[in-house]
């Protein structure tokens, strides 16, 4: 007899969850069940199996927002039947992502005319779509330039840091633009501003400059990145410009570096994307992408829908998709206002500056100090985050601190730097609104006992860890390498089972 039929038992109803035929047998995962089951079943069922992912506030790893309030999630429970695009003339959900583009551009200094605000904007599922918008924008700009001015026009770049995150490399390579790199070193993960410069030339159509890598949470020098591009332009007759990938920064800098000149001050910055569901402080869903103005945004890619009675244009990658992202938006915006995210971003900073010191302060038992930190974020010079690695020889590396620091509950990414420098192996703890300093506290207790567990671990444990390691990178390497037969002459990232693709 079989387990599953001897727990197939006639169904009262009045079961307890685990006392029923699901809670005792598995679940079809590949083909639809025959039959119904009771609401409350697939409830528990899913939920259970959801428990594997951990506690998202332990989660140092994500920058993606974890906590808001319980007015906000009210709101976005009570409008999740809402559907964004349908809107039959006045839209309220419009209406609503109409002032959140405006409240962004204006705190990215975009520039007036006549006491109007120029710059135009979307919302976005995130960061990603934002800017593979933007790419598509500034393709399109720079190719009817060049055929205005009767030039070839099929060879666009791109000049960007190896530290982007992998939605540049799907921008470019969904839009069929060519990748040029400036590529990190040792010990330089920001772009050089005159090294990037220097990759530019008539078939760019976009600088990259990252107001935070997701590797070391530096801010890239955009106004000196500015500078270069203006003399550049100006000496070769070009008219390139910059895009800020500002996904985290975007909502950090302009609370916690109110003088750090990085946005449309700048006269070279056309457009910027941030994420909402970032430092924007909304759960996950929500980006914004915003040009400078109307110029940067050629009529043949937006299109005019009629849609309910109603024309409405349109320049984004979806169609129908949920409107709680953007109310979330709005409510943090008109319930924060700038103090509360000043106060936010404050915390979050002194929070992440005080960790640093900690962490570089953590001795071993021969009384040498084991970390060194990597990037200098320190006092909002960058963002609130902290990446480090070992600095001295030892038995177990940055893989094996993240791995014990896993059992007890912390979600830490171990990860290798970008190419050209991924011999370097870190370590990053993302410091965001629900980490507080008591939590902050409670983590480097645990950093510090993991420290003493893998210092006092035998030879063997360590020789046990990197196996299990290297065999975990050779199975995903393996699989990655037979799902994908795309040409990777180009790619960074994700390559052989290494975790560039950090996010
Ligand atoms: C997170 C991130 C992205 C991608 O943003 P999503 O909102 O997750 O799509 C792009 N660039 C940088 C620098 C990021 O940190």
């Amino acid at each position: 007899m079989s387990f599953l039929s001897k727990t197939a038992k006639p169904e009262t109803g009045f079961e307890s969850f685990y006392g029923t035929n699901i809670a005792g047998s598995q679940v079809a995962t590949s083909e639809m069940n025959e039959e119904e089951m009771p609401a409350s079943n697939a409830y528990r069922y899913i939920k259970d199996e959801l428990l594997m992912d951990g506690t998202p506030a332990l989660n140092l790893a994500s920058f993606v927002t974890t906590y808001m309030e319980e007015e906000a999630e009210k709101l976005m429970m009570e409008n999740l039947s809402k559907n964004f695009i349908d809107v039959e003339g006045e839209s309220a959900c419009g209406e609503i992502e109409t002032r959140c583009v405006n409240i962004i551009a204006r705190l990215f200094h975009a520039p007036e005319e006549n006491g109007k605000c120029q710059a135009l904007g979307v919302s976005t599922i995130g960061s990603s779509e934002a800017i593979i918008l933007s790419v598509l924008a500034a393709k399109r700009r720079w190719q009817h330039m060049r055929k205005a001015a009767g030039k070839p026009y099929d060879k666009p770049n791109l000049v960007m840091n190896s530290a982007v995150q992998v939605c540049w490399e799907k921008a470019a390579r969904y839009l069929e633009v060519e990748e040029k790199y400036w590529y990190c070193k040792d010990n330089e993960f920001a772009a050089n501003p005159q090294e990037l410069i220097d990759l530019v030339d008539e078939n760019t159509i976009l600088v990259c400059a990252i107001l935070g890598t997701t590797y070391t949470g530096q801010y890239e020098d955009v106004k000196e990145i500015d500078r270069l591009l203006g003399e550049k332009n100006k000496a070769e007759g070009l008219s390139v410009y910059i895009h800020v990938d500002g996904a985290s920064g975007g909502f950090v800098a302009p609370f916690a570096n109110p003088d750090l000149e990085w946005d449309f001050r700048l006269p070279h910055v056309c457009s910027i994307n941030a994420s909402g569901h970032k430092y924007g402080l909304t759960y996950a869903g929500v980006g914004w992408a915003i040009w400078r103005n109307k110029s940067f945004l050629p009529d043949d890619i937006l299109f005019t829908v009629n849609y309910l009675g109603s024309p409405q244009v349109s320049f984004t990658l979806n169609f129908s998709k949920s409107g709680v992202h953007v109310i979330g938006q709005y409510y943090q915006f008109l319930r924060l206002g700038k103090a509360g995210y000043r106060n936010i971003m404050t915390n979050l900073t002194n929070t992440s500056d005080w960790l640093a010191e900690k962490i570089a302060s953590i001795e071993g038992s021969n009384g040498v100090t084991k970390f060194e930190i990597l990037g200098d974020n320190l006092g909002g010079s960058g963002l609130p985050l902290v990446a480090w690695k070992l600095k001295n020889k030892e038995d177990y590396d940055e893989y094996a601190v993240a791995r014990t620091l896993r059992s007890r509950g912390w979600i830490v990414p171990a990860y290798t730097m970008a190419p050209h420098a991924e011999t370097l192996k870190l370590l990053r703890v993302v410091v965001r609104e629900d980490f507080s300093l008591q939590r902050a506290t409670t983590f480097l207790r645990d950093l510090l006992d993991t420290i003493q567990i893998l210092d006092k671990a035998p030879a063997s444990v360590h020789e046990y860890q990197k196996l299990v390691h290297k065999e975990a990178t050779q199975a995903k390497a393996e699989a990655s390498s037979k799902h994908t037969d795309v040409d990777d002459s180009h790619s960074l990232q994700g390559k052989h089972g290494k975790t560039h693709g950090i996010c």
